[in-house]
């Protein structure tokens, strides 16, 4: 295979030195951090008081895990490095209820982004002759932007065509003859539905590859959008805390995915213990951002389950690689791309006084598309023989949780009671879409 690499020199840079350029990087990262009020604390009460106190990678250890809820606490300026007039941008989580979490960036911080999202897409086999249709949500969501970048650094015609729509999508794959795709998984396959319903030929699009991220898939989800839509499918993982997409991405081998060492310090660990797990065993990612100025992130509990590969890869590339993500190490549900947590559900429909007590929250397939059901007890007070009060509760449920979750869930009202009890700890979530991962 011909490969292509970016940045050859660090793409293939050897192991020891890859090595000590993340210690060095770590260190640099150590001192931002210490200009964080966050860590300006954590670090001081675990002895780290200037980069000098970081000696070596396995200091690291030192450090104790941040979480989303340290995150929450330091809203808004917490993690904050440099000064307030030195950020360009911020991105932030896709739940509105709550307080966010909210991630800065300086200049340099964006370019780095760039940098990485580039590697990726040019790892993947992409050139500037390609024309690049980004059907994924612009705005706070890191997916639309992160690779809208990554697309002009290579060159490459982009669209930022967002997300939804499918015969606008496909009006644009054919008026400027769109070679590469980027969407969540799902929606690639609802894609392919779409095309047969509305006649479109795939011999009218010219598309040859696509970047499925942003939630959970397995092989054999891969594989059939490969056959159905006839293009070639690569992996793209991020999360928003350590800038959104660019985190790691499949080369063209399309077996694993490359984590950039020289970004991020990426540890797998037991996501009860908090101890390493063995080479190769799965456990939940733990990240250290060493690209980014503005808002330094030590040792993120990503949630995600994966492991690593054991052997290196046939592209030559010297950086490790992840097995695709299997799952989380929480409740947090992704439907469609975007992450819920079943709280935010809770939060929303028992602040409503019409409202009973139980609540059911049910994720299915509905063809391609993930879909919510949001099943809840209305109060006894509330007839149901009536149905013009019910019908006004449904909608003021769906509204407020769709402003809430960004989701545009189905609501079904119950009489009291009536939902089942389970025996013991509530089960108040039922995934039931397949899983094949
Ligand atoms: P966000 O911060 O909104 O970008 O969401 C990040 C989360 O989406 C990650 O922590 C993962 O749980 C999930 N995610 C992103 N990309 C992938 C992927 N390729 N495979 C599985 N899960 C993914
Ligand atoms: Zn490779």
């Amino acid at each position: 295979m011909n490969f292509q690499y970016w940045d050859p020199e660090i793409e293939k840079l050897p192991r020891n030195e890859l090595e000590s350029l993340q210690l060095n990087k770590l260190k640099t990262e150590i001192e931002i951090s210490l200009r964080a009020p966050f860590y300006k604390e954590r670090l001081s009460k675990n002895g780290i008081k200037s980069a000098d106190d970081i000696r070596t990678l396995e200091d690291l250890n030192r450090i104790p895990f941040t979480t989303k809820n340290d995150l929450r606490d330091g809203f808004p300026y917490g993690f904050l490095a440099i000064a307030r007039d030195e950020v360009i941008r911020l991105h932030s989580s896709s739940g509105t209820t709550g307080t966010p979490t909210v991630i800065y960036f300086s200049r340099q911080d964006i370019k780095n982004w760039a940098g990485f999202m580039a590697r990726c897409i040019y790892g993947a086999g992409c050139t500037k002759t390609d024309v690049f249709q980004n059907m994924i949500t612009y705005g706070l969501f890191t997916g639309g932007l992160g690779f809208h970048q990554g697309g002009e650094e290579v060159g490459m015609l982009v669209i930022p065509a967002g997300a939804g729509n499918t015969t606008r999508q496909f009006k644009m794959m054919q008026d400027y003859g769109t070679t590469v795709l980027h969407a969540t998984p799902s929606f690639l396959l609802h894609l392919e539905t779409k095309m047969k319903e509305a006649g479109v030929e795939r011999s009218s699009l010219s598309i040859k590859k696509a970047f499925g991220g942003a939630e959970p898939y397995s092989e054999d989800t891969r594989k059939r959008i490969e056959t159905l839509l006839k293009v070639d499918v690569y992996n793209s993982y991020g999360l928003s805390e350590m800038n959104g997409p660019g985190v790691a991405f499949e080369c063209q081998c399309k077996d694993g995915l490359h984590i950039w060492e020289d970004g991020y310090i990426a540890e797998i660990v037991n996501p009860d213990t908090l101890e390493p797990v063995k080479d190769g065993e799965t456990g939940e990612l733990i990240l250290t951002i060493l690209c980014r100025e503005a808002t330094p992130i030590l040792r993120y509990r990503t949630r995600d389950l994966t492991s690593f590969y054991t052997e290196p890869c046939a592209c030559g590339r010297t950086h490790r690689k992840l097995h695709r993500i299997t799952g989380r190490s929480d409740d947090m549900l992704i439907i469609n791309g975007v992450n819920v947590f079943p709280s935010q559900i809770e939060e929303v429909i028992m602040a409503m006084k019409e409202v009973g007590n139980n609540y059911l929250i049910v994720v299915e397939k509905d063809g391609a598309l993930d879909k919510l059901t949001v099943k809840t007890e209305v109060s006894a007070e509330i007839f149901m023989d009536d149905s013009r009060p019910l019908n006004a509760l449904r909608e003021k449920i769906k509204d407020t949780l769709q402003a809430s979750i960004s989701i545009n869930p189905k609501v079904e009202l119950h009489e009291s009671g009536s939902l089942p009890i389970s025996e013991g700890k509530a089960v108040r979530v039922k995934d039931n879409r397949p899983r094949d991962v």
